[in-house]
């Protein structure tokens, strides 16, 4: 395979630069180029010496995923873009516009292999991982079109990012890299639906970035009816590894719920929930779901909603409901590409 020039860090940059006898300050020079000035044709940078633009051209590939389409919502507030890879494979990404800057979500594979029943993204199945690079790519995409501040990333997009791991973690170390991103740990929120082995893993990186925990249940009965997934991990086993990264990293966990009525969404949930997490320092994020095509689940009312949350806050629990974002534009996981394929 030749080298791919794209999706890297400066030392390994520097050490393919040194491998081809060319001097070590090259690497910075074609990082800049990538990454800063978003400049792709090899013949423009100009700055290389012929030879060594010879070279890399013989040498390496630069592959990098192709925009198809990008829609904004009404309020301009959600950008959506879809991405072509080189295989073909199509992923979609999303950029939220928040009054303290912007926020990119990520896909990690193409489909899912973990059967959420409200998810579009795991109705075909996992196809593949995604690259460190090509998760990077998604997020130069939206700089090379909107030429927008990044702030921070959630990789809650396609995929399980816990199934995935190296990639997952190359790519969250490209993000925090100086000579790309330059983003901070704390801005880097990881989602997964719960693998407890890799959460453990994870939390021995002891880097300081955000794990939100997919819940979506205060017990195994009704979480293995949604995430089936969840059969290979007792819940109770989900919240000690909580109890663990939190130890460990010292940053708080963050519970996703998606309410559903007539599922998860009664007060008695609610109260089984607390209890569930006992006095663990967590946050909770309350998802009313998103209708898709594919199922009939719905929201609870929006008092429903207002009381689950309230027995939560009673109980000293921090709690947020998640704001619906470019519900029109498809923007939940796999939405838009569910819709490309069938238009196609
Ligand atoms: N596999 C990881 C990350 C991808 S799913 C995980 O399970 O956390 C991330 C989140 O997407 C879910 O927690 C849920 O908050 C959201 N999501 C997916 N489908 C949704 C839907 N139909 N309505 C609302 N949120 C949805």
């Amino acid at each position: 395979m030749p080298f791919n020039l794209w999706g890297h860090t400066l030392p390994e940059m520097e050490k393919w630069v040194l491998d081809q006898n060319f001097p070590r300050f090259r690497a910075k020079q074609i990082q800049d180029y990538l990454y800063k000035r978003h400049i792709f044709d090899i013949d423009a940078m100009k700055q290389l010496p012929e030879t060594m633009r010879a070279s890399i051209k013989s040498e390496t590939i630069l592959e990098k995923p192709v925009i198809m389409s990008s829609i904004q919502s009404n309020d301009g507030n959600t950008t959506k873009i879809l991405l072509k890879l080189a295989d073909g494979s199509l992923i979609e990404t999303v950029c939220m516009h928040h009054n303290y800057g912007n926020s990119i979500c990520v896909s990690t594979q193409v489909g899912c292999s973990m059967g959420c029943i409200f998810c579009a993204s795991t109705r075909n199945g996992l196809e593949r991982n995604l690259t460190a690079g090509e998760i990077l790519a998604q997020v130069y995409a939206f700089k090379e079109i909107m030429d927008i501040p990044v702030h921070s990333i959630v990789l809650m997009g396609s995929g399980e990012p816990l199934t995935n791991y190296e990639e997952v973690l190359r790519f969250i170390h490209l993000c925090n890299d100086p000579g790309l991103l330059n983003i901070s740990f704390r801005n880097i929120t990881l989602s997964t639906c719960g693998i407890v082995p890799q959460i453990y893993r994870l939390a021995d990186e002891k880097l300081p970035i955000t794990l939100a925990i997919s819940l979506h249940a205060p017990n195994d009965r009704i979480r293995n009816e949604i995430l089936p997934v969840s059969r290979h991990f007792k819940i109770e086993d989900v919240i000690k590894a909580a109890g663990y990264y939190f130890k460990t990293t010292g940053r708080r966990v963050t519970f996703e719920y998606i309410l559903i009525r007539n599922i998860n969404a009664s007060i008695e949930n609610a109260e089984e929930l607390c209890r569930l997490v006992g006095k663990m320092n967590c946050h909770f994020n309350l998802i009313p779901i998103n209708g898709t095509e594919h199922i009939q689940l719905f929201p609870p009312t929006p008092n429903e909603i207002r009381d689950f949350q309230s027995l939560l806050e009673k109980h000293g629990k921090s709690t947020t409901v998640r704001k619906q974002m470019g519900d029109e534009i498809q923007a939940a996981c796999g939405q838009l590409k569910r819709r490309y394929m069938a238009n196609k």
